[in-house]
C-alpha cells in the first residue's frame, strides 16, 4: 500500500512500540507497594521526557486517551473555570474544539469568530482585545496544513487577560514547540500522530489558570483528568515524541522536497486544480482541489490503485461532508468537492511519490469522466 495519510494517524515508530511492550506489564501507578512505585517510576520518566522536549515542567504534563480529550478538557474546563461566557476561536478548527464550543453554545456561551483568509489562516485578531473565558487556535489545520500565527494570538490574548488554548495535535513532533515560550495555557497533542500509540493524548496546563475537571474521580492527573494512567502508553508516546523531534529538522527538509516534487507534478501535468496549501504550512501537507471530480469517488480510486488518501475533513459513515475549513477559506463548490489530502509522515518514501505521479493523471481522468456522467 501507497500511505499517504499521515495525518489522520501514522504508523507506530519501533522506537514506541518497544517502549510500550516494555511497559505493558507495569500495575497502577498510584499503588503504594513496590510495583505501584516501580510503575510509577516509568511513568514520571516519561513525564519527565515529556516536559523537557514540550518546554515545560512535569507537574504541567498530563496524559490523556486522546487528543479529542485533550482538546474537550481544555475548552470545557477553561470555559467552566471563567466568569466569561465569551470563546473566541477560528471557523476552521477540528471538530474537538468546533463541536465542543457548539454544545457551549446551546448552554449559553457567546461564540466569536476570529477571521481566517483564503489560506485558512487567521488574519484579524482584534476581537481578542475583548476578555474571554477561552480563546482556542490550532497550531497547524489538519486539512490544509497551514501554521496559525500563534505567537501573535497568544500575545493579544495575554494582554486581555483571556486565557489560551492551542490544539496542536499536528504539529507536535513535527515542529519545535516550547509550551512556556507559547504562552499558552494549555496545549493538546496525540501519540498517534507523530508514532505513538493510538489512544494516547496529552495536555500541557500551566498551574493557573487550571481546566475545571470535566470528569470526577480518582484525581489522578492533577484532578484534571482522572482515571489510572496508562503508563505503557506514555511510555511509548515519550519515546515517540523524542524520536520524532530528533529527527524533525532532517525529516522537514526531506518530507518538503517530497511534497514540493508531487505539487510540481500535479500542476504540470494535470489541468484545472488548486491548490489550496500555501505557507507557511506543515512540510507534510499537500491539499488540492481537482476540479471537477468529487473527494468521496477519487479517494474510492485511489484506494483500487493501492494508494491511500483522505480528504481530511470529517467524515460521516464513510461519506465526506463538504469541508468545513474549505468553507472558512470561501472556496467554491467545485474546489470544495474535487478536494484532495496528501500527508505524508516519517516513512514517506520517494517511491510512494513516485506511484503517486504514476498513477494519478489516469484517476482523475476517470473521476471526470463519473462526475460528468
Ligand atoms: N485536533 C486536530 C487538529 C486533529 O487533527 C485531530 C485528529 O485528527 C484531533 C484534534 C483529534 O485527535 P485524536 O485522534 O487523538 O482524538
Amino acid at each position: 500500500m501507497t500511505y499517504l495519510d499521515h495525518a489522520a494517524t501514522t504508523p507506530m515508530r519501533q522506537s514506541a512500540i518497544d517502549a510500550w511492550v516494555h511497559a505493558a506489564g507495569e500495575l497502577n501507578p498510584n499503588g503504594q507497594y513496590a510495583a505501584g512505585r516501580k510503575a510509577r517510576s516509568v511513568l514520571d520518566s516519561a513525564r519527565e521526557s515529556v516536559a523537557e522536549l514540550l518546554g515545560c515542567e512535569p507537574i504541567e504534563v498530563i496524559f490523556t486517551a486522546s487528543g479529542t480529550e485533550a482538546d474537550n478538557i481544555a475548552l470545557q474546563g477553561l470555559y467552566a473555570a471563567s466568569e466569561s461566557r465569551r470563546i473566541i476561536l477560528p471557523p476552521s478548527e477540528h471538530s474537538a474544539i468546533r463541536d465542543v464550543a457548539n454544545a457551549l453554545a446551546s448552554q449559553g456561551a457567546e461564540i466569536v469568530d476570529l477571521p481566517v483568509d483564503g489560506a485558512a489562516r487567521v488574519c484579524d485578531l482584534s476581537a481578542l482585545d475583548t476578555q474571554a473565558a477561552v480563546a482556542a487556535c490550532m497550531y497547524a489545520n489538519n486539512e490544509i496544513g497551514t501554521i496559525q500565527p500563534i505567537p501573535e494570538i497568544a500575545e493579544r490574548a495575554a494582554a486581555a487577560g483571556t486565557p489560551l488554548h492551542v490544539d496542536a495535535v499536528q504539529a507536535v513532533g513535527k515542529l519545535p514547540i516550547h509550551f512556556h515560550e507559547l504562552q499558552a495555557t494549555t496545549l493538546a497533542a496525540s501519540a498517534h500522530k507523530f508514532g505513538g500509540p493510538r489512544g494516547t493524548g496529552l495536555l500541557l496546563a500551566k498551574r493557573t489558570p487550571a481546566p475545571k475537571p470535566v470528569y470526577l474521580g480518582g484525581g489522578q492527573e492533577r484532578g484534571i483528568r482522572p482515571g489510572t494512567v496508562d503508563v505503557a502508553g506514555a511510555a511509548g508516546l515519550a519515546a515517540a515524541l523524542r524520536e520524532s523531534l530528533e529527527e524533525h529538522e532532517q525529516q522537514r527538509v526531506r518530507l518538503a522536497q517530497l511534497r514540493d516534487k508531487l505539487r510540481s507534478f500535479i500542476t504540470t501535468h494535470i489541468d484545472d486544480v488548486v491548490v489550496n496549501t500555501v505557507e507557511p504550512a506543515l512540510p507534510t501537507h499537500l491539499h488540492v482541489s481537482f476540479l471537477g471530480t468529487d473527494g468521496d469517488s477519487l479517494i474510492m480510486l485511489m484506494d483500487r490503485a493501492g494508494i491511500a488518501v483522505s480528504t481530511g475533513s470529517a467524515c460521516a459513515a464513510g461519506v465526506n461532508r463538504f469541508s468545513h475549513v474549505l468553507e472558512a477559506m470561501k472556496a467554491d463548490e467545485a474546489r470544495a468537492r474535487g478536494a484532495l489530502r496528501f500527508s505524508l509522515g516519517y516513512s514517506t518514501t520517494e517511491e510512494d511519490i513516485a506511484v503517486v505521479c504514476q498513477q494519478l493523471p489516469d484517476i482523475i481522468a476517470t473521476a471526470r469522466k463519473v462526475a460528468a456522467l
